[in-house]
């Protein structure tokens, strides 16, 4: 873009100064048109840490696709309408609604959007069978699979009554913003926006089916919330009966992107910027401390259970002053760590009741 004014922030170049000092400033930026026929719209989530989420529009000739709605509210549906008016669009006219994952701050106004429009939404195969079987779950089902997820991670009774009522919120607003998608995105699937193309790239890790898009001809790269400028997205192990490796599916995903290193990165928050394989080197470097300071834990305590371990680990404020919902977080984090560190052999159960982990000596 001619006269574009770029910031150096942090590791990584922002495209458009504008998108940086709004967020620095704690405001929400402007629409910006970060390419031809590319716009990212901030949609507010104020009651999220990140406060907003960049929906975008990408416009050729009569076909245009939104990235990630955002958040489902009556501010979120304003930005949007206004941010694609001032992309020549009305949202009426939406060919295509393609979401990277299930969270409410990303899907959320899919379903709204799809009404209005008649435009099929799509995900991820396996984001698709998790939102199926959360629509379908009965409620006794749910609380008692995160029973066994607190268990699994020792919660302990505080924190579980904290947590409970807490999700009982959460549960709530993440219910109402749930949609059922029209068609199931698997890696390497061509979505056609008039002229151009964009590829589904599977990226699981922050949730299962999150996925990235990527314009080759324009070297775009969208990430949702698996690549952010400077915060290092949530890698959690949330299901005590998932036997799967988060972490180690995220670690690898982030190599693949690699590729696309000298492409524009649009994430999810914060702003668009350059330098991704800068950004990929902070974020492994960001999981590898991690790892390494839970294993010097176990090292000097021995066998502890998750909690026991987040508690014993050093956070940006205290265990003790971190709020529930962080807490609920952090404890998914160190999941995904144990487990990563379980799947490489260097970690086992050694105890149960509270299932305690320790060094594989
Ligand atoms: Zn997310």
């Amino acid at each position: 873009m001619p006269g574009r004014s770029t910031a150096r922030v942090a590791d990584v170049v922002a495209v458009d100064a504008a998108q940086p000092d709004a967020w620095l400033r704690g405001d929400r930026p402007p629409t910006v048109e970060l390419s031809p026929g590319v716009w990212a719209v901030p949609v507010p989530c104020e009651m999220f840490p990140v406060r907003f989420t960049y929906a975008y529009l990408v416009v050729d000739g009569s076909d245009a696709v939104v990235i990630d709605p955002g958040l489902d509210t009556p501010a979120g549906m304003d930005a949007l309408r206004a941010g694609a008016a001032d992309a020549g669009l009305d949202l009426g006219n939406l060919t295509r609604i393609l979401v990277t994952h299930y969270h409410p701050d990303h899907l959320g106004m899919a379903a709204r959007l799809r009404d209005l429009s008649g435009a099929r939404v799509s995900v991820h195969a396996s984001e698709g069978a998790f939102l199926a079987d959360m629509i379908d779950r009965p409620p006794e089902v749910a609380a008692e699979s995160e029973m066994r997820w607190l268990v699994a991670v020792d919660a302990g009774p505080d924190l579980v009554r904290a947590l409970r009522e807490q999700s009982h919120a959460v549960g709530a607003l993440l219910r109402v913003q749930l949609c059922l998608p029209d068609d199931h995105l698997r890696d390497g699937d061509i979505v056609a926006v008039g002229s151009r193309r964009l590829v589904a790239v599977h990226t699981p890790g922050h949730t299962s089916g999150h996925l990235c898009f990527v314009d080759p001809e324009a070297k775009l790269l969208f990430t949702g919330d698996h690549i952010l400028p400077t915060i290092n997205p949530n890698v959690g192990l949330h299901r005590a009966s998932d036997d799967g490796d988060p972490l180690g599916d995220y670690l690898v995903a982030l190599e693949r992107l690699r590729a696309f290193a000298d492409h524009v990165v649009l994430p999810g928050h914060e702003y668009a910027f350059t330098g991704l394989g800068d950004r990929i080197d902070a974020l492994r470097g960001h999981q590898t401390v991690r790892s390494e300071a839970l294993t010097s834990v176990l090292r000097q305590r021995g066998p502890c259970s998750v909690s026991q371990a987040a508690a014993a680990l050093t956070w940006s404020r205290s265990w003790e002053a971190m709020s529930v919902a962080d807490r609920h977080l952090a404890l998914a984090t160190v999941f995904a760590h144990v487990r990563r560190l379980e799947a490489r052999g260097l970690v086992a159960v050694v105890s149960t009741d509270p299932t305690r982990y320790g060094l594989v000596s």
